[in-house]
């Protein structure tokens, strides 16, 4: 079994997957019917799904017979290229460490992160675009990890949320300079749209917002609105033009519904909606992606007096545990959700705890596993080739033992990981 991964790596190195291969699996799920089909055999050619049918041994297969197989798992809220750290430690890195001190470090955040099960994220945001490069290496098989959808740089405004020079000394802010539409921060409809194009020609596939004041900015305020209506309708018009979809950092009720009201495709967190923005949700039919893990882990982390600043320790005592609760309200509401943690807030690869908090808030596992896969697959906009196993789509495949719409939870031991017809983790 070594030599197949070893082997996998190969192809994934060549950028190639010539070979048809077989997978096994002694169960499969049906995400949209929420049913299991037993003993079926995947045939894969090219990194792509050719057919689905009975199982039919042979040698050579991949034999998964004892395994119940799922559709790679989908993470629509990650930064790959950052991991939370005790604030002396990120200060530290603001001053001393370099693109590429994080570029390396980002490679194994990827790893776990696929190695976890998710064969697909959508990164929302990072200096420097430093996660395009990222994608661009794992899209070439430099290094293992999934498949992204990056939003390059956050867009933000100035003092916004996604400000890099937030609550920097007159000496550093003066040595940086003012930060304007190419690095992501605008105060127009006019930089709103340079901004936008500033992203395309960086390489990103995505827009990201931050409508709202956030907890890990060096900035006091969590939730008040920080764009004005045009600015954000700007930013959605352009943003078409270049075939982005856009999401939207947002916890403020206010700055919520002006971001629905400009037609952003998604908001992130949505911590303090209210019944109009339910309301606001459930007409435009956009999505919600909750990232409850971090909202624990933030709530947690503020009772620890030393970890993060004194400007965002209050935030993250108020704003963390109030997370589960709105999840639990917009899942009741029939709010369309998909799955998403904000991974990097937390240590990258603990991503499906998030299907336990889903749960535990009231909904089924097969919903949940449905956030993180067709739901997910819409809201990228690739609804025809991630988020099924399925003839036609991407060759993502994971493995658990056990049933997962019994226990979610066996979703955090995933056995076997397949992407793009690559074998990453072997049983
Ligand atoms: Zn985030």
């Amino acid at each position: 079994m070594k030599q197949l991964v070893a082997a996998g790596m190969l192809l994934a190195l060549n950028g190639a997957h010539a070979a048809t291969q077989t997978v096994d699996c002694g169960r499969l799920l049906d995400v949209k019917s929420g049913t299991w089909r037993e003993r079926v055999s995947i045939v894969i050619e090219d990194g792509t799904i050719k057919s689905i049918g009975p199982t039919t041994p042979g040698a050579g297969h991949i034999d998964l017979s004892k395994q119940s197989c799922l559709p790679g798992l989908i993470d629509m809220h990650v930064h790959l290229t950052g991991e939370t750290a005790p604030a002396v430690e990120a200060y530290r890195d603001r001053l001393t460490a370099d693109p590429a001190d994080l570029a390396y470090r980002s490679v194994k955040y990827a790893e776990r992160t696929l190695m976890a099960g998710f064969t697909t994220v959508r990164d929302l945001g990072a200096e420097q675009a430093l996660n395009v490069s990222l994608k661009r290496a794992i899209a070439a098989g430099a290094i293992p990890g999934p498949r992204m959808f990056t939003a390059g740089k956050s867009i933000a405004t100035t003092g916004g949320h996604a400000d890099p020079t937030n609550n920097l000394s007159h000496f550093l802010g003066e040595a940086i300079g003012t930060p304007g539409p190419s690095e992501g921060v605008i105060d127009s409809p006019e930089g709103g749209r340079q901004a936008v194009r500033a992203r395309y020609k960086e390489g990103a596939d995505l827009i990201k917002i931050t409508a709202t004041g956030g907890v890990l900015s060096q900035a006091p305020n969590g939730q008040n609105s920080q764009y004005t209506e045009d600015e954000l309708r700007a930013i959605v018009s352009t943003a078409k033009d270049y075939g982005f979809r856009v999401a939207a950092h947002a916890h403020g009720a206010e700055g919520m519904k002006r971001a629905l009201r400009a037609g952003v495709d998604s908001i992130e967190h949505g911590t303090l909606m209210d019944d109009e923005t339910v309301a606001l949700f459930k007409k435009t039919g956009h999505w919600y992606v909750p990232t409850i893990s971090a909202g624990r882990y933030v709530a947690d982390k503020a009772k620890d007096p030393s970890y993060y600043s004194a400007l965002v320790r209050p935030k993250a005592a108020a704003i963390g545990p109030q997370l589960q609760a709105t999840f639990a309200r917009a899942h009741k509401a029939g709010v369309k959700i998909a799955f998403g943690t904000d991974a990097g807030v937390f240590p990258h690869g603990e991503n499906a705890k998030e299907f336990g908090y889903m749960v535990e808030a009231g909904m089924s596992p097969i919903d949940a596993i449905r956030a993180a896969t067709v739901n997910a697959a819409a809201l990228l906009d690739q609804p025809q080739r991630l988020g099924m196993v399925a003839p036609g789509f991407a060759a993502d495949i994971v493995a658990v033992e056990g049933d997962p719409l019994r226990d979610v939870k066996l979703l955090e031991q995933v056995k076997f990981v397949m992407k793009d017809g690559v074998v990453y983790k072997k049983l």
